[in-house]
């Protein structure tokens, strides 16, 4: 048996969602005629309850082109320093909008309303403007974990009272949703724009939404242009989004839950120093010094266990589509029995 942890981006689309990707009806999406991607797009759009969406390849794409359509060059963005804007992006902040960073080490990868405040810089020739704030919701790098509405609330009428952007990274957003029992409205109407994945956990092969104002929509559609990213019968993979929307959304709890249970049988691992608190589909545990993450990755690859490393010493699990009871079970029969310690000694 493979189990494969590493993401939830390696399921594979479901029966029913190949089946709806067969079906659709199609056009070229570059001159606004696939009926699948305009129904994606309103479909999203009247879920969160704005005006207009655009789908996008990925999530990488959807946030640069959201930042791009919101700031200036010379701008800086203020995020949290585990945000995945900065750290995975491949450094697109600077290529792609030319703008600056403002990192601040929030809660787990969370800010409050008074570090926001806190760095935005004053009108003064020396600074960059500050223009948009950019939050992650669930947090990857923290294990998932998810923001406090009252907080983002409180976080918006800073950028309100100072001029300032609110950009959502939602890659998960749907987790947090799932988890919290919160309405995508609620979210719909505190960010200037929000990018959510189709292809995690809801279980799509590829595409991400960005959502907002019409005005926000046009301008990101020339920018995702640009980016070459304007695509053509995209409408069978549009009809995978429907689908999920439709079908995958509430069955996001079945990953929470079986997240649970390994973040349980992580915590009683003789390796495994501290579980990180789970809240949704991401488990992550830091290893006991002198334990190397690599190896536990290695030790468990071969026994048909795949995760991944989150630099030395920490490792993450991430349950999705694909991941069963029958899984979990294995899980629980093998890991107690492996350690790496003796190699150690
Ligand atoms: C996966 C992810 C993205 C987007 O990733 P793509 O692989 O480009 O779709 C953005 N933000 C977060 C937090 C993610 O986990």
């Amino acid at each position: 048996m493979i189990v494969d942890l590493r993401s939830d981006t390696v399921s594979r689309p479901t029966a029913g969602m190949r089946e709806a990707m067969l079906q659709a009806p199609v056009g070229d999406d570059v001159y606004g005629e696939d009926p699948t991607v305009n129904e994606l797009e309103a479909f999203a759009a009247r879920l969160f309850g704005v005006e207009a969406a655009l789908f996008c390849v990925s999530g990488t794409m959807s946030n640069q082109i959201a930042i791009r359509a919101q700031t200036q060059p010379n701008d800086e963005v203020i995020c949290d320093r585990l945000s995945h804007i900065y750290l995975y992006e491949g450094g697109g902040l600077a290529s792609n909008s030319l703008v600056s960073v403002r990192l601040i080490e929030g809660n787990r990868g969370r800010l409050t309303a008074e570090q926001v405040a806190a760095h935005i810089n004053p009108d003064d020739v020396h600074f960059p403007v500050s223009r948009l704030v950019s939050l992650e919701n669930t947090v990857n790098k923290a294990g998932g974990v998810c923001y406090d509405l009252d907080e983002i609330r409180r976080i918006k009428e800073v950028c309100l009272k100072h001029g300032l952007k609110l950009h959502l990274d939602g890659a998960r957003l749907f987790n947090a949703i799932v988890a919290q029992g919160s309405d995508p409205q609620d979210f719909g109407r505190l960010f200037d724009s929000l990018s959510v994945c189709l292809s995690k956990g809801l279980g799509c092969p590829v595409g991400s939404l960005l959502l907002g104002s019409k005005e926000l929509i046009r301008k990101a559609r020339r920018i995702r242009k640009v980016m070459g990213g304007g695509w053509r019968q995209a409408g069978m993979l549009a009809a995978a989004g429907l689908y999920a929307l439709q079908h995958h959304i509430e069955r996001l709890q079945e990953d929470h839950r079986r997240a649970k249970l390994l973040g349980e049988l992580l915590q009683a691992h003789p390796d495994v120093q501290e579980v990180y608190p789970v809240e949704t589909n991401i488990v992550i545990a830091e290893l006991r010094a002198p334990l190397k993450a690599h190896k536990w990755q290695a030790a468990l690859k071969e026994r048909g266990i795949l995760i991944s490393t989150f630099g030395e010493r920490a490792i993450r699990m991430v349950t999705h589509l694909d991941i069963h009871d029958g899984h979990i079970s294995f899980l629980s029969e093998v890991l107690p029995r492996f350690s790496i310690q003796k190699e150690h000694k």
